[in-house]
């Protein structure tokens, strides 16, 4: 498994190729796996539960959510192209998710059983901004990265890259688009 693979809005998830697990009610690669149960049970012994909302989903139900945002859409009114833009805005189509490469965990407070818009202020997320990239996360949507990530500010989505690069990614403050393009070869030539 490549764990600094880029799925986006033009790079797909590749289909297959890596092992599902188990990590605190959510499915991830294996690796990913065994970090996320290492992130979240570090954070409670700190004192701070973290939930896993969300990790691996399949194709075929990243197919039926963007079917139902873009028909929803369609049938209030705005055109099927127009619908599947403003979409897109919000979800990945199917196949561009990061959920569907298994390597992306979506992160709440306890009680939450969806996203939280506020996470940011909560101190799940500020323990995550101290602790996430020892274990291999980073925060992959961060704000005034919009423009580079084409994703708008998502702070509970946090995605496994390894922890040599989520230290560099981390510490210089950089979305994964950034590290792919100025620090990979480097980073390759350091391993
Ligand atoms: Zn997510």
């Amino acid at each position: 498994m490549d764990y600094l693979i880029l799925v986006d809005a033009i790079n797909e998830a590749p289909e297959g190729g890596f092992t599902l697990e188990n990590a605190c009610g959510v499915m991830l690669e294996r690796q990913a796996a065994a970090a996320l149960r290492a992130m979240l049970e570090t954070a409670k012994r700190e004192g701070v539960i973290i939930k896993a909302l969300s990790g691996y989903r399949s194709r075929e139900y990243q197919q039926r959510l963007w079917q139902q945002e873009t028909e929803k859409l369609h049938s209030g009114g705005l055109s099927l192209a127009e619908a599947e833009r403003v979409t897109a805005r919000t979800l990945a189509r199917p196949g561009h998710s990061e959920h569907n490469c298994g390597l992306a965990v979506d992160l709440c407070t306890p009680k939450a059983d969806d996203t939280e818009d506020g996470f940011f202020l909560t101190p799940q997320s500020r323990w995550l901004g101290k602790s996430a990239h020892k274990f291999g996360f980073i925060l992959r949507y961060p704000r005034m990265k919009e423009h580079l990530t084409g994703i708008s500010y998502e702070p509970w989505h946090y995605r496994y890259v390894g922890a040599e690069a989520a230290a560099i990614i981390t510490e210089n403050g950089l979305c994964l688009e950034e590290f792919l393009h100025f620090y990979s070869d480097e980073f390759i030539q350091r391993i």
